[in-house]
């Protein structure tokens, strides 16, 4: 587990004006990591880190030669087209990175004016996914979603028993997954019309969006050596926001008995920032199990993950449609949550994933599944706050909405601010659907 240290302290400032703004995203105790160029430029993909409004060029700045010691070898790896090859590298390279970043980011910074150059504004750039992503598992770790989604699709029996015995997922597709901007097609598919027993296929009626946290997976582990919970963090590179987009109709029909399959598959949107498991150190908190619930089994328990297993994470989830775009108007905040009520920590996740011998890799993804909250208001998908499409959020504008609807645009935000640490943020998550194809 991370420890409070110096890239933390709350007083740092940078000698990047925009990064000591008040509500900035990334001020320099967050330095995240993407992958990037400059919009619309057939440069190469490169790593970069986020400070203020800019894009530091982690290659360029690693040629300028500012980067020592072990942090050298691991801006070289963080530099190329994707980060698999830093996540493979281990918490201790991470961490040597992010001193040296954090240290010539600061006011007082020689290397400043060598760094000058290597800034880009990030309104000039454009991302792609990370990492090559490998394997994505697809985790249920909301109890709130999980029940108030069960009781609508089994009014009787709500929560499935294994719920409080291990952290539900399945094994997800890859190939789908894009970095945010993303816009697709409504997909089309098999759904049973209401009232009627056989199925038609045709474009979805009930598209929704999940607000979901990234979970990246750094180095990994042998193929039938599970991962201890304790040492599960170890294995984590950071996280990121993620809209696990999902055609309800087509999940209703195809879902029993080995889940869903192609309710899912055709997209899911990440956030192109990764905010590393350090950057999260300040804002962890407890992980705990009411008194009348499961306890967890011995390979899911410790006496850290009671302490610090959870984090503290407000998440939000807004929609701008069409309408909104045409007359600028602001788009509207449909919930707001916390990653803290996770029924399950992300190492207990990660443990789980690895305890029957799967083997993870660098540049693995896990969505943490929907992070619903105990309010009605704190429900992170449409089919919750509507309640399976019976009531309507008023969007202002005179429009209203169950299901999405095309031309309609989704941004999951998140951020983490405490007393005695300096507010960090994820930027945004944002997928737009279109029309279905002919
Ligand atoms: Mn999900």
């Amino acid at each position: 587990m991370n420890k409070i240290n110096e890239t933390h302290a709350p007083d740092l400032r940078s000698w990047v004006g925009s990064a000591n703004v008040a509500g900035c995203d990334f001020p320099i105790q967050n330095l995240p990591f993407a992958v990037f160029r400059r919009r619309g430029s057939s440069e190469h993909f490169r790593g970069g880190v986020a400070i203020g409004d800019q894009v530091l060029d982690i290659g360029a700045a690693h040629q300028a030669g500012v980067f020592q010691g072990e942090a050298a070898p691991a801006a070289a790896h963080a530099a190329s087209s994707s980060l698999n090859s830093l996540m493979a590298m281990g918490p201790r390279a991470w961490s040597a990175l992010r001193l040296a970043l954090s240290r010539m980011l600061r006011t007082d910074s020689p290397e400043q004016e060598q760094l000058r150059n290597c800034l880009i504004a990030q309104e000039q750039v454009e991302y792609t996914v990370p990492a090559r992503i490998g394997d994505y598992t697809d985790m249920y770790t909301s109890v709130y979603h999980a029940t108030n989604v069960g009781r609508l699709f089994r009014p009787d029996n709500p929560l499935m028993p294994n719920f409080k015995w291990l952290p539900i997922g399945y094994h997800g597709r890859a190939s789908s997954i894009a970095v945010s901007g993303q816009r697709f097609h409504r997909p089309k598919g098999q759904i049973v019309p209401p009232g009627e027993s056989s199925p038609i296929f045709t474009p979805c009626r009930r598209l929704d969006y999940e607000l979901e946290l990234g979970i990246w997976v750094g180095t990994g582990n042998t193929l039938g050596k599970s991962v201890p919970l304790d040492e599960a963090e170890r294995h984590l590179f950071g996280l990121c926001l993620l809209n696990d987009w999902s055609a309800r109709d087509i999940q209703a029909w195809e879902y029993q008995p080995l889940g869903p399959f192609l309710a899912k598959s055709f997209a899911t949107t990440i956030s192109p920032w990764i905010i590393t498991m350090e950057a999260l150190a300040p804002y962890r908190s407890a992980w705990t199990r009411e008194a009348g619930d499961p306890q967890p089994l011995a390979y899911l328990e410790s006496t850290g993950n009671r302490e610090f297993g959870a984090f503290d994470i407000c998440i939000e989830a807004w929609l701008e449609t069409s309408a909104m775009r045409e007359t600028e108007s602001a788009a509207h905040r449909l919930s707001h949550s916390n990653f803290k009520h996770s029924y399950w920590s992300v190492a207990q996740m990660l443990a789980h994933h690895t305890s029957g011998g799967c083997n993870l890799n660098p540049g693995d993804l896990l969505g943490s599944g929907t992070q619903s909250g105990p309010g009605e208001s704190e429900a992170g998908a449409l089919i919750e706050l509507t309640q399976g499409g019976k009531l309507p959020v008023d969007l202002g504008l005179g429009q209203s909405r169950t299901f999405l609807e095309d031309g309609d645009a989704v941004i999951l935000r998140a951020w983490c601010e405490r007393e005695g640490a300096a507010r960090i943020g994820f930027g945004e998550c944002r997928g737009e659907v279109l029309p279905a194809l002919d």
